[in-house]
């Protein structure tokens, strides 16, 4: 890492494609020194940091389609990739179908640093302590790619390879983000451990989506990702087979969480340490799953 007494950003040449086409040839073209970018609260960062050092910057928030911010009964909510957190948040059709991701949303630093981050920037930094990734995992969502061979979709479910690891190749700009309508009667938390309130990436993030399930034994299905305590966003799936099985109460909530908490492999950093983060995921996973039965239960 370089460091700087003043913190500076390194040169680079600002790339604005007219097309996608252009835009993936162009990142294609310059596999090691090109990047996408966004809101650009991630990248700049690192950059200035020292992380990053790309010769070209390639500003992919004007190009077709990565505006849009759809909703349709059928087809579901459609996120254009440039849409910033403060609009989703804003969306009267997020509000009423959609509360989790306005909850993860309004979980990231403040106003006005949504007014710059997207939620598809959130998951293309590939951190473990993105704020809105859990949500969107929990809510199924699926990423469009546009690459040098055209467009695609992927699973975010097999979107992460490690920190800041990602599918992508290069070419690829993620275009959009969408998600299924989420299930009839379902509700979800995301509950955050930050070291204050505002501004700070989480030390841990306990996401929960539950929703009636009558093909399941315990008649309830439980979705469970948490942040911060694997190289890449965890699904908690131990917790969630066992929910589907156990009649659902205190007791097998209580032990819900511990297999949660077991199921983590978390490191020591300057936010936390590993055993307080494990700690941590228990009482907070026991505490989302709790709120979420509750609400389930009416
Ligand atoms: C003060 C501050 C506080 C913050 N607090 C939080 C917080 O509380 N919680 C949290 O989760 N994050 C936080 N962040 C991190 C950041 O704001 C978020 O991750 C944000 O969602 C990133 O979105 P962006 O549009 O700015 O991404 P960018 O910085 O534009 O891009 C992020 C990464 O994704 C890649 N990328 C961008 N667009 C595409 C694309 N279309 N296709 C493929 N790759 C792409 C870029 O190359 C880059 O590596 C904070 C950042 C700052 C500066």
């Amino acid at each position: 890492m370089i460091t700087h007494t003043h913190p500076t950003l390194p040169d680079f040449d600002y790339i604005r494609p007219e097309t996608l086409v252009e835009a993936s040839e162009f990142l294609a073209l310059h596999p090691n020194e090109a990047r996408p970018f966004l809101g650009g609260t991630d990248i700049f960062v690192r950059m200035r940091d020292g992380f990053l050092a790309p010769k070209f910057l390639v500003d992919v928030k004007y190009l077709d389609g990565t505006n849009k911010l759809l909703f349709d009964l059928e087809e579901g909510l459609t996120l254009g990739a440039a849409v910033n957190m403060n609009r989703v948040i804003a969306s009267p059709e997020v509000q009423t179908y959609y509360p989790l991701l306005v909850k993860a949303c309004k979980s990231v630093a403040s106003y006005q640093l949504r007014t710059r981050a997207t939620i598809v920037g959130n998951i293309c930094n590939a951190s473990p302590a993105g704020d809105t990734i859990g949500a969107c995992l929990v809510m199924d969502g699926v990423l469009e790619i546009h690459g040098t061979t055209g467009l695609r979709h992927e699973q975010l479910a097999t979107f992460f390879l490690g920190p800041g690891k990602t599918m992508l190749k290069p070419g690829d700009i993620v275009t959009a983000v969408r998600f299924p309508l989420p299930p009839k009667e379902s509700a979800g938390t995301y509950l955050k451990l930050g070291r204050n309130k505002l501004s700070d990436l989480s030390i841990v993030g306990v996401t929960v989506l539950g929703s009636p399930d009558p093909g399941l034994s315990s008649g309830f299905r439980f979705r469970i990702v948490l942040a911060s305590v694997a190289p890449v966003p965890l699904v908690a799936a131990e917790a969630e087979a066992y929910l589907a099985e156990q009649a659902v109460t205190s007791e097998s909530i209580n032990y819900a969480a511990r297999l949660a908490s077991e199921a983590c492999v978390p490191i020591d950093d300057i936010r936390a340490s590993a055993k307080y983060r494990k700690l941590m995921v228990r009482n907070l996973t026991e505490i989302a799953l709790t709120e979420v039965w509750k609400k389930l239960l009416g």
